[in-house]
């Protein structure tokens, strides 16, 4: 029938303009929906998507004045994060970069912190050890 080849090649045309969805269910570095979760109460911190390289690389290991040692990834943006207390340059381990000390929205565990450089934007240098992946299709 005329009228059903009509409907199925509008059909059609709409589907190729619509926007894809920005997932197509491959695994990758980049998974867009991989979500990364505060380990202390799951909420959701910031998404695979977020993860930049500061200095060159994604991951880095700092020691603080007490000497602890932080293993962090650099984020663009952490939704999951709230930024407290003024921002300084004191001892900051990017050159250049306020920080403030960076909480979990939902339960205020320590998740690292939130740089800024005048006019270059800012991160979040999140403790990777407080965080849990989380990706879409894993179901088991
Ligand atoms: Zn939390």
């Amino acid at each position: 029938m005329p009228a059903t080849g009509a409907a199925a090649a509008t059909a059609g045309v709409v589907d190729a303009v619509k926007p894809r969805p920005k997932a197509q269910g491959r695994r990758g570095d980049e998974d867009p929906r991989e979500r990364i979760l505060c380990s202390e109460c799951h909420g959701v911190v910031t998404n695979g998507s977020a993860r930049i390289a500061m200095c060159g690389r994604h991951e880095h290991v700092f020691f603080n004045a007490f000497g602890h040692t932080f293993h962090i990834g650099c984020f663009r943006t952490a939704p999951g994060c709230v930024s407290l207390g003024a921002a300084t340059l004191e001892d900051t381990w990017f050159t250049g970069h306020t920080w403030q000390v960076a909480i979990c929205a939902r339960c205020a565990s320590h998740l690292g912190w939130r740089y800024e450089a005048p006019g270059a934007g800012g991160f979040f240098g999140l403790i990777l050890n407080r965080l849990t992946e989380q990706t879409a299709e894993g179901g088991t």
